[in-house]
């Protein structure tokens, strides 16, 4: 049965590389009936905070990853992973390392200055345990292979290899007893059954580490598959200055988790020309084949692009409460229920319009603005004598109009444009002017219905008074 895992260090954010290696995960679990679990790897205590935690299952439930079984905390399982450093010991795979931090750093610096890479030299590898200084701290090392190749057959990357030699013998147990990052892998890896590994192939260095850890313990290694990394729109690493780069930060941008998921998948995985997939879909088409070996350039156009396909998709009442989220932190604005209805109303026009969810509730803000609006010059100039004039000519024939739906202000319109012989739109001008304050809305009939003959009135008068 296979078994994938998301193993992110709770750093305070959810990184979309991250992101990202979660979702395949989940989409393979979910393709081959097989499991999807979490393990949280908070070894790091003082990055660990509780709120760092939950950034993450926040940030994967808003995504609907679910995942199976009750996540595992990875600094519950240290006496386990000394557990499996005691038994490399026993079996001779191990030694303890007794040199002191400046002796390590004297290491480094020779070979630097030899222009080799900075490896451990292996002092204490050979060296006879009895002459082990005392009381002198300690690290255990594996004794890694020194001959030979590491192979791994990466499920994206193809055939990887390293020659043994260019290794060193890598610390398992540092001298507080603390487990070290590649060990503890290692160890949940084999004990939560994982079978496939699926991350970013920053971690391939570690993964050739860790098959030796495998290899030493007599373990079946799991599958690897290493995915090339997000990188900014000019090919750089991804950063900030390209723009939102956790998951948050997409929230906060509008965009929707769908809309996210969708496009994180396409951005590293093809499966002919298919663009758009509900979650459905993405479970039933995913497989390793369509993963791409190149890294793949962060496009914030081409998201907010199928971001606008993911809203038009996207339920009415949804929408509005996400609106109307933002509208509430406005105390410029109304947003009580009257307002919501009217966003409700207003939305199928509106979500024609925006890309993100902030732009669905800048457009949207009209409804709930307070009398004398305020109006942008370019709205001023529909408000001249000609445009009062529309204004205060219809303020009757609204008044008067009965049922005031969409249907009955459109008829009205026109035929008030067509008896004093103007164009439609300098009807819809002045009055669009006169309802937000700016010049652009939803159609203007749709915009008058949903603010209703008492609102529409108000607004009128305040603007010839
Ligand atoms: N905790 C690691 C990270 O956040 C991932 C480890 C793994 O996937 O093996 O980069």
């Amino acid at each position: 049965k296979i078994r994938t895992r998301f193993a992110p260090s709770p750093t305070g954010l959810l990184h979309i590389g991250n992101a990202r290696a979660a979702l395949f995960n989940y989409l393979f679990a979910r393709h081959h009936g097989g499991e999807f679990v979490l393990r949280i790897e908070d070894t790091d205590r003082e990055r660990s905070t509780q709120q760092a935690v939950d950034v993450i299952f926040d940030g994967l439930k808003w995504m609907g990853l679910d995942w199976d079984e009750e996540p595992v905390f990875q600094a519950t399982r240290q006496d386990r992973h000394a557990e499996v450093v005691a038994q490399l010991m026993e079996k001779g795979m191990a030694y303890r390392c007794y040199c002191t931090p400046e002796e390590l750093t004297a290491m480094r610096e020779k070979a630097r200055a030899e222009k080799r890479p900075p490896r451990y030299d292996g002092t204490w590898r050979d060296r006879d345990p009895s002459e082990a200084p005392e009381g002198v701290p300690y690290a255990i090392r594996l004794k890694a292979p020194k001959e030979g190749e590491t192979i791994i057959k990466d499920l994206v990357q193809g055939e990887v290899r390293v020659a043994n030699a260019e290794m060193d013998d890598l610390i398992l147990l540092r001298s507080d007893g603390t487990p070290t990052y590649l060990l503890a892998v290692v160890v949940d890896d084999h004990d939560m059954g994982i079978t496939h590994v699926m991350r970013g192939d920053d971690h391939l260095t570690n993964t050739f580490r860790q098959a030796m850890i495998y290899r030493a313990m007599g373990w079946d290694l799991p599958e690897f598959a290493h995915l090339p990394l997000i990188h900014g729109p000019d090919g750089a690493k991804l950063s900030k200055r390209h723009g939102a780069q956790s998951v948050v930060d997409f929230r906060e941008e509008g965009i929707l988790p769908e809309a996210l998921c969708n496009y994180l998948l396409r951005l590293g995985w093809g499966h002919g020309d298919a663009e758009v997939l509900d979650r459905e879909e993405q479970i039933k088409l995913f497989d390793m084949d369509g993963i791409g070996r190149s890294p793949s350039r962060m496009d914030y156009v081409k998201l907010s692009h199928l971001n606008g396909i993911w809203m038009r998709r996207a339920d009415d009442e949804r929408l509005t409460a996400l609106v109307m989220q933002r509208l509430e932190q406005r105390d410029d604005l109304d947003h009580d229920e009257t307002v919501r209805a009217r966003v409700l109303a207003l939305m199928p026009g509106l979500k024609e319009r925006a890309k993100t969810v902030v732009e669905l509730a800048d457009n949207a803000s009209f409804t709930g603005l307070r009398l004398p609006l305020t109006i942008t010059p370019k709205a001023e100039k529909h408000l001249g004598e000609d445009g009062k004039k529309v204004l205060a000519g219809l303020e009757e024939k609204l008044a008067a109009l009965e049922p005031f739906t969409a249907e009955g202000i459109d008829s009205t319109l026109r035929a008030f444009a067509a008896e004093h012989e103007l164009k439609l739109g300098a009807v819809a001008q002045p009055l669009r002017a006169a309802m937000t304050g700016t010049t652009t809305s939803p159609g203007i009939d749709l915009t008058l219905a949903a603010l209703g003959r008492d609102e529409v009135l108000a607004r009128i008068r305040s603007v010839l008074s």
